[in-house]
């Protein structure tokens, strides 16, 4: 597998950041349209989400694309466009959530933020012309006599009763529907182009319809929104956008695109250019289904960790500049497929494996009293911040008589290859000594409740027998100076690959896993903690990245996520 060396980094200005993406034929069609002088030199490319919910990790591959290609070529611009035409689902928190969000990721807009309702008064008037060119007219057919009027893909459609008003009569009629006189359902605007198209997008579509519903940024001044094709190609010309890239549903939607700026004769035609989406592994990626989470309480909200938004991505510790790669690595293409989750789980191991700090925790702890280790002394042991990083220097972590170790780490009657500790058995403690297990300690119920072990004190680093061969090493926490801690461990949201492609039709909530969250509540972690902030990034060792929750942890009482696991199933495949 290559590793793309591209890391955008974020400007300010509108100019989008400098990537280095490897090429692709989205980026072969914009340099070759640089080259023959299409649009004058120009390259403008926008991103439009809906403000109907947060983005996710699938948009951030359109924004890597949108803002990589306006950075890349000189005086670029990506513009950033909410599509607000839809006001019953949309919402101020989405409109601010995605912002947050796209800045996050490593991009700027710079001064190039627009708003589809911003044109509500241009695209009146479009579609006023429209009608005057006997190109479009108001009908009263209902929303289910459309459908079956509209005829199927190998069933040419019947044409409306209404189609052949008058265009006075249109005029009258859609300055009347945005009056307010008629309720919603009760008229639409339509294309007139053709009943019998092969593609059901030609057939009449509806480019207005009534809705009395309050937006979020015109308030009740309008009770017609425009529809999304109708919208979507004139919100591109407005803004001078070269190339208007989406995703391949919309590749049915093109003629229907090309046709509404044909008839108006706009001046700036902006080229559409269709991208497979991103699907991944284990993952739903639609905003319907990901809010139904939310509403149902099923995750904590849009920025629960285990949420494929940016929100809950970042919340998790995921680094942008992870999510940068990896959408460098699954590249773009015109075939939808779906993207192993794996991939993206080693983009962010990668990433914190050069920028996290090792420390010492114990999630499950075990108590282990050293008896030939003098009471009250402590020695402070020399241990490596981070071996991918020199600069990162060493700290000291305090040993003592009492100590933690991780249950997992223990087993009364060992299984086979099980080189940690068990009675008799010797285990190296990382950065410290070589102890022996020689007594188990129960309670009355029979469960551990203490381990008694002795330490050879020539092993330390420098001792004379350091370099014994031991086949295991484990972690550990001094009992007297560990911090208390919650630990949250992750795991993958749905139990199965494809939870929103299920053959028998169940719900993809079916398949959500019910052990996606654990709970520590009595971990210990080593006191250079004390000072930890969400900012930094931990391994701790043997266990995985982690980072300090920014939400819940308080003064006192620390909260930790794990990020992501050390095993990297992506890696060991590509070993092989
Ligand atoms: P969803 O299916 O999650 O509701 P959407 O396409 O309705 O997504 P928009 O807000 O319209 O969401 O998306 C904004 C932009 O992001 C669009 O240009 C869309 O093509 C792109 N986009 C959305 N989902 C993906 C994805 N999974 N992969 C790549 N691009 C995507
Ligand atoms: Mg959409």
């Amino acid at each position: 597998m290559t590793t793309p060396n591209n890391i955008p980094a974020a400007t300010a200005g509108g100019e989008a950041a400098t990537s280095e993406a490897a090429s692709d034929f989205v980026r072969d069609i914009v340099a070759e349209d640089n080259r023959t002088g299409k649009h004058g030199g120009r390259v403008v490319t926008r991103f439009p989400p809906e403000p109907n919910g947060y983005l996710h990790i699938g948009h951030a591959k359109s924004i890597c694309l949108n803002f990589g290609i306006a950075g890349q070529n000189a005086g670029g611009i990506c513009h950033l466009r909410f599509d607000d035409t839809n006001p019953a689902r949309e919402d101020v928190e989405y409109v601010d959530s995605i912002q947050e969000d796209v800045r996050w990721v490593g991009f700027d807009w710079g001064n190039h933020k627009f708003y589809a309702s911003d044109y509500f008064g241009k695209l009146y008037d479009f579609a006023v012309q429209l009608i005057k060119l006997g190109k479009a007219y108001v009908c009263d057919l209902t929303a289910e006599e459309m459908i079956q009027y509209r005829g199927a893909p190998t069933v040419p459609g019947k044409e409306s009763p209404y189609r052949n008003r008058s265009a006075e009569e249109n005029l009258d009629l859609f300055a009347r529907m945005r009056a307010g006189e008629f309720a919603d359902g009760e008229k639409t605007l339509r294309a007139k182009i053709d009943m019998a198209s092969p593609n059901i997008h030609m057939r009449d579509p509806a480019i207005y319809r009534i809705r009395k519903v309050e937006h979020h940024r015109t308030g009740n001044q309008w009770c017609i929104y425009p529809m999304y094709d109708y919208a979507h190609c004139l919100s591109d010309s407005i803004e001078g956008i070269t190339h208007s890239i989406c995703t391949l549903e919309f590749e049915v939607h093109r003629p229907l695109y090309d046709w509404i700026l044909d008839q108006l004769k706009t001046p700036c035609h902006p080229q559409q250019i269709e991208f497979a989406r991103l699907n991944l592994s284990y993952t739903v990626m639609s905003k319907r289904k990901l809010l139904q989470l939310v509403e149902e309480k099923l995750v904590t909200g849009w920025d629960d960790p285990r949420m494929p938004t940016i929100a809950g991505l970042r919340r998790r510790g995921v680094t942008p500049e992870a999510i940068r790669h990896f959408c460098a690595r699954i590249g773009v293409t015109k075939y939808n497929g779906l993207t192993d989750v794996a991939l993206l789980e080693h983009s962010i191991r990668e990433d914190l494996n050069k920028r996290a700090l090792r420390v010492m925790a114990v999630l499950r702890p075990l108590k282990v009293v050293l008896t030939n280790y003098p009471e009250g002394q402590v020695e402070e042991l020399e241990a490596v911040n981070n071996p991918e990083d020199p600069g990162a220097g060493t700290r000291k972590v305090p040993f003592a008589r009492v100590l933690y170790i991780e249950r997992d780490d223990f087993m009364e009657n060992p299984a086979k290859k099980f080189f940690r500790l068990f009675p008799g058995n010797e285990v190296r403690l990382r950065y410290a000594y070589i102890i022996k297990c020689n007594e188990v300690v129960k309670d009355a119920n029979g469960e551990i409740t203490e381990l008694r072990c002795t330490i050879d004190p020539d092993s330390k680093s420098g001792g004379a027998t350091a370099s014994r061969k031991i086949k295991g090493t484990i972690h550990w926490v001094s009992a007297a100076h560990a911090l208390d801690a919650e630990v949250r461990l992750y795991d993958r949201l749905f139990t199965v690959e494809e939870p929103d492609g299920d053959k028998e039709g169940r719900d993809f909530k079916t398949f959500l896993n019910p052990n996606s969250l654990e709970i520590l509540a009595a971990a210990k972690l080593e006191p250079s903690l004390a000072n930890a902030t969400p900012e930094a990034r931990y391994q701790f060792e043997r266990l995985g990245y982690f980072r300090m929750d920014p939400k819940d942890a308080k003064p006192g009482k620390p909260v930790f996520s794990r990020t992501i696991s050390l095993r990297d199933s992506w890696a060991k495949e590509q070993g092989k």
